[in-house]
């Protein structure tokens, strides 16, 4: 086991690293901007090191300032969290020839996966049903079309190394297929220094269902059943849950097996999500892996009781998994709300500042991840995610129910957040009985807008 792990991120994740390894036993250090210096992280760990100014580029991007961090605190293991460094190959690969263990996936698997077309290619390979679209890179306007009459339209424009929803562009016709190519390299290369595009079928009002994965350094790879994260905001997720209303056992196994098989394909090693789109028809098709450990992991943790920090960190170290597939049940029903500070009756406009007010919810099925206390100041330069309200019960009824009255307690003033959108979600029938697409929400909020 590690004997000192630094954690490369903030927030709730930051903290939830933190307690994971309080619980194994490891000492932590925290890295912080100078934007977060009265951070929860930085008061929870043993110990905490300035990285730098508070933009991300200066701080939680800031490679060689990490790594200085580390070997100053003489670490042997670098927890990435989510976002930030957590994709980045090369930091990976820095880790290692440092001698501290990255707390994640092999750099090459991190680099295969993190290409959309590179990864739907390994995993078709591996007999994995994917998007109908482009084999490789789409370079010019020909060969988009091409592929357009080939698949029919609606298609989607998406970049080989997007994330977060962004770079992506669905199109209903040859004018707008050319034009978003254009405009989807150059956003690609501007975010993600990397220009390269494909094309593929958009599917019609599908549901997102994604597979956990956990795998060791043995060999050994278990799935730990599905998340439904069918309710997004722009192609961002805002509400997950587990199991999914939409997939019985026979499709659970059946998912389970391929999201296993295209972690082998990839030689992975470390928890891991595999995503699919399920049609309204009942097929699914594979769209990407996320090599990391995932905001929404705690629905899969309620349901299952694994505790999935601590499992990443031991493989990590070498651990060899002490579960088998057979011991993984699922129990009851599990929901999360992404807690953000912005707000929903403003076209989700930004909402930093000082919380003045706040008050978590508690009492039998409920856990919120957060790193929000009374007197937060929301900084304005990172991702706007507050807290995650998590909630279990019986049924998937039961836990509705939990998350009402959850909702009612939360108080966080005076700034805005996505409590109130939250209320709305579950106060809504067709939610209620899991009668959702991915377009849910822009059509409900759209419906808002215009009354
Ligand atoms: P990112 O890596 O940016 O999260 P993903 O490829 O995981 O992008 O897709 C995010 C979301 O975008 C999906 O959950 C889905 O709502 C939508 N999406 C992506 N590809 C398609 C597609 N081919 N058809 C319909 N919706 C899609």
């Amino acid at each position: 086991m590690f004997s000192k792990i630094l954690i490369a991120n903030r927030g709730e994740i930051a903290v939830r690293v933190i307690r994971a390894c309080k619980e194994l036993g490891v000492r932590t250090v925290a890295v912080y901007s100078e934007a977060d210096r009265q951070s929860l992280p930085v008061r929870l760990a043993d110990e905490a090191i300035c990285i730098g100014a508070p933009k991300a580029e200066q701080s939680y991007l800031n490679i060689p300032a990490i790594i200085s961090a580390a070997e100053i605190a003489d670490v042997d293991g670098i927890h990435p969290g989510y976002g930030f460094l957590s994709q980045n190959a090369h930091f990976a690969e820095i880790c290692e020839s440092c001698n501290i263990t990255f707390i994640g996936p092999t750099a090459q698997a991190i680099r295969l996966m993190g290409d959309k077309i590179a990864a739907k290619e390994l995993v078709r390979k591996a007999g994995i049903p994917i998007v109908p679209g482009s084999m490789s890179a789409v370079r010019n306007k020909e060969d988009a079309l091409k592929i357009a009459r080939r698949i029919n339209y609606p298609v989607i424009v998406k970049a080989a190394a997007g994330g977060g929803g962004r770079g992506m562009r669905v199109c209903h016709n040859d004018v707008r297929l050319v034009s978003a190519l254009m405009t989807c390299q150059a956003e690609a290369e501007a975010s993600f220094g990397n220009s390269e595009v494909f094309v593929e079928k958009y599917l019609q009002r599908p549901k997102h269902i994604e597979i956990q994965v956990l795998a060791d350094k043995h060999g050994h790879i278990l799935h730990l059943g599905e998340r439904d994260c069918t309710i997004q905001r722009r192609h961002q997720k805002l509400v997950e849950e587990s199991p999914s209303p939409a997939v019985d056992p026979k499709m659970r196994r059946k998912m389970g097996e391929l999201a296993v098989r295209a972690a082998k394909a990839a030689g992975y090693t470390s928890v891991g999500t595999v995503e699919f789109l399920l049609d309204q028809d009942g097929n699914f098709f594979f769209i990407e892996m996320n090599t990391r450990i995932q905001v929404e992991h705690p629905v899969t943790e309620m349901v299952t009781g694994i505790d999935l920090i601590k499992e990443q960190i031991r493989v990590a170290a070498g651990e060899p998994l002490d579960l088998k597939q057979d011991d993984i049940r699922v129990n009851g029903w599990a929901m999360e709300c992404r807690i953000n500070a912005e707000d929903p009756s403003n076209g989700f406009a930004p909402s930093p500042g000082r919380i003045t007010e706040y008050y978590q919810p508690g009492g039998p099925g409920v856990r919120v991840d957060t790193h929000v206390t009374a007197g937060y100041d929301v900084p304005p330069y990172y991702d706007s995610l507050l807290a995650k309200l998590i909630v279990h019960g019986p049924t998937r009824q039961e836990a509705i129910r939990v998350m009402q009255r959850a909702l009612e307690e939360y108080v966080i003033e005076p700034i805005h957040t996505t409590i109130p959108l939250h209320k709305q979600i579950f106060s809504d029938p067709t939610f209620w009985r899991g009668q959702i697409a991915t377009d849910y929400l822009d059509r409900q909020l759209q419906v808002t807008e215009t009354e």
